[in-house]
């Protein structure tokens, strides 16, 4: 049997977790949060970090600092999960949703502009499989229109775009920590601030609306309800396990690479012959080796080459239902169709890849994809 994800442990969450226990400081903001604050900051350059119990939390942490009201328009990739438009959604946002481009699943920045009106109120982008959405464009559209970029970061942990970490362009970006990512706490996430005017209010919407942080700096002496919020900051336990995979970020990149690398090579025949296509990663963009992914040509090839991966006890998976024929916003969509996003929801496969993945699984795993087309 291969699975789709084998969570990495390093063998130190334990450890780390153990000295939480012993100091006896268990919620959030302790020392495990601030050294993971830092990293963040001296290995990827994030002005402001903010720890969060997920990437959702931290996007909806966004829609909050913006003030979304409803009647506001945030522009967004349909062929995404559920949380970046979950989060918008939320409070009462119209949702504007952008196609896919055509040679990759990213939000298609030419199609941003027509997509901009005086209501806009932000330009939510998903750097998908860590593959990093084409900045320059997009912030040539936002900086002319005065409006807020977010970046999904989600998947995008140690990825760049032309030299710059993913996460650094937003006024604010978010991460995830989910088990299926590339560094992980179980669940967590991230919300770093790019901008400071917003730095002392998301300290506060992260903390049900106090002003404890400031407290705790001796910046007030009492503190009290201030502003809206609510319970977005993690427990120290979870920092503890998450400090110990950032300080194996390296390895853990490296082994996801090679995986990545050796199907590419692998199954290069393949998307040779035409069966199928491999990912696109435009110049611009870094390879996190979050994802491997195939893109069939209709969805019942994808059936049939689920199934006979399947029936070896392999499971791959596809993923992401484009949110705008999705059963709780197809009534509410009245913009164009979006093919492109239908066209990966229909034909997009993800081959299992995670850290422990031996060479020889792979190789078994390219085989029976390629004997599979040969027939
Ligand atoms: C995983 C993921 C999320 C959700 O992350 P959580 O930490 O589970 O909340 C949001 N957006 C994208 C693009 C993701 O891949």
């Amino acid at each position: 049997m291969i699975p789709f994800n084998r969570p990495y442990l390093t063998g130190k969450e334990i450890h780390y977790i153990q000295e939480v226990l012993t100091a006896r400081k268990l919620s959030g903001d302790g020392s495990f949060t601030k050294q993971c604050h830092q990293i963040f900051q001296e290995k990827f350059g994030f002005r402001r970090s903010l720890l969060t119990t997920s990437c959702t939390a931290a996007l909806e942490m966004t829609a909050i600092l913006l003030d979304i009201e409803p009647g506001d328009e945030v522009i967004l990739p349909s062929y995404t999960f559920s949380s970046t438009a979950n989060a918008f959604a939320l409070r009462g946002a119209k949702l504007i949703f952008v196609d896919s481009r055509e040679d990759e699943p990213n939000i298609d920045a030419e199609k941003i502009a027509a997509a901009v009106t005086p209501r806009t109120r932000a330009i939510v982008v998903v750097h998908y499989a860590g593959v990093a959405c084409d900045m320059d464009a997009i912030q040539q559209i936002a900086f002319s229109a005065g409006i807020p970029i977010i970046e999904d970061a989600a998947q995008a942990i140690d990825s760049y775009y032309r030299g710059r970490a993913l996460g650094t362009f937003g006024a604010f970006s978010t991460f995830s920590f989910h088990e299926t990512k590339n560094i992980s706490s179980g669940e967590g996430g991230l919300l770093v601030i790019n901008d400071e005017k917003y730095d002392l209010r998301a300290e506060i919407i992260r903390e049900k609306g106090t002003n404890r942080s400031a407290f705790f700096r001796n910046e007030v002496d009492k503190y009290g309800w201030v502003d809206v919020g609510s319970s977005y900051l993690p427990s120290d336990i979870l920092a503890a396990f998450l400090f110990a995979q950032l300080q194996e970020l390296d390895k853990i990149q490296a082994e996801r690479l090679r995986v990545w690398h050796r199907y590419a090579h692998n199954l290069q025949f393949g998307a040779e012959q035409g069966w199928f296509s491999l990912p696109f990663i435009p110049d611009y963009a870094t390879n996190n080796a979050h994802m491997f992914y195939l893109i069939c040509h209709n969805l019942n090839e994808r059936i049939a080459l689920m199934n006979t991966l399947k029936e070896q006890k392999i499971f791959p998976t596809f993923h992401y239902l484009s949110l705008h024929n999705s059963p709780y916003y197809v009534d509410k969509h009245d913009g164009p169709l979006l093919v492109n996003s239908d066209r990966y929801t229909d034909t997009l496969l993800r081959l299992p890849l995670f850290v422990e993945l031996d060479d020889d699984s792979i190789d078994k795993i390219s085989d029976l994809i390629l004997k599979h087309f040969k027939k």
